[in-house]
């Protein structure tokens, strides 16, 4: 997304988080904004002093500035090292900001049966979404995909030994752009809470998690179309996460044909035919994989695999302009586009 594209698109989800729904009492709502994973974090706190606000708000940002050095694939960060001893093949200590993020990672691999699959870094390398590369490009080379296909990196090839770690597969290479983001968040919640804040939102450019409620009332989420503009709304209150997953997010055009950033790790290629992906869910992290996941899986896989997983909500727009999603979801959810046909798969779970 280019600058001028994150800057609208955040100032559209600041707008959409402070629609009016009939205030009961006006706790004043201190937001600001920094930064972090490439992405401007919006951070709304309900009823905080604002010296108190300015504080936690300074203190998150640290939080986001150490997670991004520690979690950097290529850098020379904790990441990094990571990755230059997975090939050796022998055991390593891993870093303390590393082992629960590898861990978590393998049991999500796991259960998405690695469609979400992080041990793809050199995939991702290669098709350049790892760095901000020309918008103009060829895709790779055919054959160098196919091989790094062959190789066939998994998160089940690291072995965890106590804080030691190694990989069984030279070819694994962590990159965690498809779950940093979550996992980050739900750290930032829950230095929030340590914090005493009890009702706030932290909002990564649409991606988010939040806390309590605004003076009484749900927080509105808008979610976007992935041409452009809202075509959902959903109401959330308590203890949740909204992830979404598009086409739209980074990608680049070759010969009028697009290439988006989220890789299908069984052919190498970006994953065909879904648009966008929403996941809602208690923890954000879960939320942040499934929804990578459930886009891989597409129409015809995504059902199996939320329930898998544990999610209750789930959104999918495909290519074809349909939208697919559980009763559950339908019940919440407030479409903008009326005209799109909407296909209703069975329950997931029994949503509360
Ligand atoms: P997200 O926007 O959360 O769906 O994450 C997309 C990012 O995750 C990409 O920019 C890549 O860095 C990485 N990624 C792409 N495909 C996969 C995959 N199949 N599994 C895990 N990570 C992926
Ligand atoms: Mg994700």
């Amino acid at each position: 997304m280019r600058a001028e594209q994150i800057r609208i698109w955040g100032l559209l989800c600041c707008l959409m988080l402070l629609l009016p729904s009939g205030c009961r009492r006006a706790d004043p709502v201190y937001n600001t904004r920094f930064l972090a994973f490439g992405t401007l974090m919006d951070l709304s706190l309900v009823g905080v002093e604002p010296q108190k606000a300015e504080e936690v708000a300074q203190l998150l940002e640290q939080d986001f500035a150490f997670m991004q050095r520690a979690w950097h694939a290529w850098d020379p960060g904790p990441l990094g090292r990571v990755n230059r001893l997975l090939p050796t093949g022998k055991f390593f200590a891993a870093p303390p900001s590393i082992l629960p993020l590898l861990r978590k990672s393998q049991q999500l691999a796991r259960q998405t049966d690695d469609l979400f699959n992080p041990a793809i870094g050199k995939l991702i390398a290669l098709w350049g979404f790892h760095t901000d590369a020309p918008a103009c490009r060829p895709p790779p080379d055919a054959r160098a995909i196919r091989n790094l296909v062959r190789a066939d990196p998994k998160m089940s090839d690291i072995e965890v030994r106590g804080i030691e770690i190694r990989s069984k597969n030279p070819a694994v290479q962590l990159d965690f752009g498809a779950i940093g983001k979550g996992y980050g968040i739900d750290l930032a919640i829950d230095h929030l809470r340590e914090l005493g804040i009890r009702n706030a939102i932290v909002n990564a450019g649409g991606d988010l998690r939040a806390i309590g409620d605004r003076s009484g009332h749900p927080w509105r989420i808008a979610i976007r179309h992935p041409n452009g503009g809202v075509f959902a709304i959903l109401q959330i209150a308590g203890d949740e996460s909204v992830f979404t997953s598009g086409d739209y997010e980074r990608n680049f055009i070759y010969e009028g044909k697009t290439y988006h950033h989220i890789i299908d790790p069984r052919t190498g290629w970006p994953a065909e035919g879904t648009r966008s992906v929403t996941v809602v869910h208690s923890d954000a992290t879960t939320a942040d994989a499934a929804a990578t996941a459930l886009f891989i899986a597409g129409s015809e896989g995504w059902y199996p695999i939320a329930r898998r997983l544990g999610i209750r909500y789930v959104l999918l727009l495909d290519s074809q302009g349909r939208i697919h999603m559980n009763p559950a979801m339908a019940k919440r959810v407030q479409l903008l586009e009326g005209d799109l046909p909407v296909l209703l798969s069975p329950p997931l779970l029994d949503a509360p």
